[in-house]
């Protein structure tokens, strides 16, 4: 007999998210490498904030977000009348779908995306559609042509997780532009911060009413336990989006801390030029001991092995080094490791882990 108590259609066809590992068993001072974390944590005056606010825990936190939306408006040039926060950018991903997707419509994005985009848009009802990239690289072309009457969202990262690749502002654009009429272009710019002097996609946001971004707190800026991310599109789709978001989503915790997060741009430009200068040294390494990757505009690298067998013997090895990277087979890349760039010497372990690798075999 058939449970009389049921889910919606497509909800038990989700595969769970399976998050970056971490730990070793037997390891307990083991490095992970596996979520693209900042190595150097949030600055010291989000903290500071984060602890002022345990004297207002009895009160329920603001419901409009003005003060962290001026914040973040302040910091990037934009209005915040045109910005929300949530939960995360997961939760502004799943509004995007929960508010433009449902049964019969389509949700595109590229074949090495990343895993929420899938897992909104069936929680939505809607039909998630994966679209071929090339050389690991979002492929304009390929995503115009899967677009049809029935397309709702399309979603790139932009860089892109977890290749590590991005595409430049006119392709972006073409992109925009090709799109069938009823379609939003979403650009998810969780590494955003990671690229010196790139806006995300803002100033296309200005000039085009289809387009919208989101971002977070949880990557360069080093909060990603505390889940705070915004989304910046036309005021009209905003205006849809504030109908399904519960008015009291993000805690004063969160609020306070996000806002002086945001304010310290100092700590952001220290830990992006950290990052560059790690990331750099790293895949030179890694290709000196025959890994090579493609060249990464984020906080990691997609390391490439000759083959399935390679990269989980890889894994294996560095998870007895207690070094802690992450598979993503999950992401249609079973040869790959992605791999954080850490502090310094989380990336000099790494590196002579992975040519210890190399040379035992
Ligand atoms: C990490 C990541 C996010 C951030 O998600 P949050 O919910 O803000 O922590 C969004 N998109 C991509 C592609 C990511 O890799």
């Amino acid at each position: 007999m058939t449970d009389p108590i049921r889910p919606q259609p497509g909800i038990m066809d989700i595969a769970l998210y399976e998050g970056g590992a971490a730990h070793v068993a037997g390891i307990s001072d083991a490095i992970k490498l596996s979520s693209n974390e900042n190595p150097f944590g949030p600055s010291d005056k989000a903290k500071e904030a984060f602890q002022r606010a345990v004297h207002k825990l009895h009160r329920y936190p603001n419901t409009d977000h003005l003060a962290l939306r001026q914040a973040i408006g302040e910091a990037h040039g934009l209005d915040p009348a045109r910005i929300i926060c949530g939960v995360g950018s997961d939760e502004i991903i799943h509004f995007l779908c929960q508010a433009y997707a449902g049964p019969r419509d389509e949700v595109v994005f590229t074949e090495h995306g990343f895993l929420m985009y899938r897992i909104s848009a069936m929680a939505a009802g809607a039909t998630p559609v994966s679209v071929r990239e090339r050389e690991r690289t979002t492929d304009v072309d390929a995503l115009l042509a899967a677009c049809t009457r029935r397309t709702k969202l399309v979603f790139i990262a932009n860089p892109n997780n977890p290749t590590g690749t991005m595409i430049g502002p006119a392709e972006v654009e073409r992109l925009a532009a090709g799109l069938p009429k009823q379609a939003i272009l979403v650009l998810d710019g969780a590494y955003a911060e990671y690229v010196e002097g790139f806006d995300g996609g803002a100033e296309l946001i200005a000039r085009r009413s289809n387009v919208f971004m989101t971002r977070t707190f949880s990557k360069i800026y080093g909060l990603g336990g505390l889940r705070i991310g915004w989304g910046y599109g036309p005021k009209s789709i905003i205006d849809v989006l504030n109908r399904i978001r519960g008015p009291f989503n993000l805690s004063s915790a969160q609020l306070d801390t996000a806002e002086a997060a945001v304010r310290d741009q100092d700590h952001v430009d220290r830990c992006r030029a950290e990052n560059t200068r790690l990331r750099a040294w790293l895949a030179e390494a890694l290709a000196e001991r025959g890994v090579p990757s493609d060249t990464s505009t984020a906080n990691f690298i997609l390391a490439r092995f000759a083959d399935e067998a390679e990269a989980a013997a890889c894994d294996a090895y560095l998870q007895t080094q207690g070094l802690i990277v992450r598979r993503v087979a999950g992401y249609g890349l079973p040869h790959c490791l992605r791999i954080t760039i850490g502090d310094e010497a989380s990336c000099r372990r790494v590196a002579h882990a992975i040519g210890q690798f190399k040379g035992q075999k």
